[in-house]
């Protein structure tokens, strides 16, 4: 039962350090003062105003916001989703991600290096792979990782017993075959259907997520799965952000999180998609991102904390299992 597979109790300061995360922030923030909101021509080449929410609703209407410069965000009053405004277009995305983008420097520089193949990757990824596993009867079951990024989550996948594993990821330049995994540059590639579909941390990068979700369904088998993760904004630390105007850096990431989404959107978006909802929690590191990392004698308490927030669905990551009726 997938309900009944235990959580992580991860040490998040363990894993990125603050002056890390300052650097790295500093270093965007000043990105995209400089290339992106540098006057008038280059914010109206890379951004544009969003005029209704990802669940329909015409936000000119029902919203209410606050601001971290350099962006205002934005939360529906219908269900709740925030969404950045200005919101950065196609073009804007293509600069941050780009190889000289300054998002996959930092990443090449900081995260990647120390977190490959690592305690995080393989602590994080075995619950997901006991949980995913949890929804057939039997290890057969063909799987699609979209924006699998280096495809730790596949290879992992693979040394449990799952053969039949696609990753999809803008950073393979052709088809590769890697340890008898397929990956493709885009999905236009891939020619058939899965029983189970991933996107961790996908959605919130981009800045029309149903456009995605439409594409996606296609290569979704009947009675599949769609497994997502995606920053909350249903949050004790969204709460706590909007209440006293803090900018958590690991959760906000001015620029790289465009959206984030609530459990009323969840509701509405498998009522619109026809998909069920098969398991819904929250997992997060909402205490430690408010506290800091000063006092590591109290990471016991705060880890029991927020295993009472996990419990009441108030951490700032949702993982969504649905399951795909029409
Ligand atoms: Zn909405």
């Amino acid at each position: 039962m997938i309900s009944q597979i235990k959580k992580n109790r991860i040490d998040l300061f363990s894993l990125k350090t603050e002056k890390e995360m300052k650097y790295v922030e500093k270093k965007f923030e000043i990105f995209l003062n400089r290339k992106i909101f540098k006057n008038r021509k280059s914010k109206k080449k890379y951004l544009y105003q969003i005029k209704s929410c990802v669940c329909g609703n015409k936000l000119g209407h029902k919203f209410s916001s606050f601001f971290l410069k350099p962006f205002l965000y934005r939360k529906c009053k219908f269900c709740g989703t925030i969404s950045i405004n200005p919101m950065l277009n196609n073009e804007g995305l293509k600069l941050i991600y780009s190889d000289r983008g300054i998002y996959n420097i930092y990443r090449k520089n900081f995260f990647e290096k120390k977190n490959k193949k690592t305690l995080r990757s393989k602590t994080i990824n075995k619950r997901k792979i006991d949980q995913v596993v949890s929804l057939f009867k039997k290890k057969k079951f063909s799987l699609l990782d979209f924006g699998c990024g280096d495809g730790n989550f596949l290879f992992n996948l693979k040394d449990r017993g799952i053969s039949d594993l696609v990753g999809v990821d803008s950073k393979y330049d052709n088809l590769e075959k890697i340890n008898n995994i397929y990956f493709y540059n885009n999905l236009e590639n891939v020619k058939k259907k899965f029983d189970c579909i991933t996107l961790w941390g996908v959605l919130e990068h981009l800045n029309d997520p149903n456009n995605l979700i439409d594409k996606i369904k296609l290569f979704l088998k009947k009675g599949g799965y769609l497994v997502m993760e995606f920053p909350s904004a249903d949050s004790l630390l969204m709460n706590y952000i909007k209440t006293n105007n803090f900018n958590a850096l690991r959760f906000i990431e001015k620029g790289r999180h465009l959206f984030f989404f609530s459990k009323r959107f969840i509701e509405i978006f498998c009522k619109k998609k026809k998909f069920k909802i098969s398991y819904l929690e929250t997992n997060g590191l909402d205490l430690q991102t408010i506290l800091g990392s000063k006092d590591k004698s109290q990471i016991k308490n705060i880890l029991d904390i927020q295993e009472i927030l996990d419990s009441n669905m108030m951490s700032d990551h949702f993982r969504v299992f649905l399951k795909k009726i029409n």
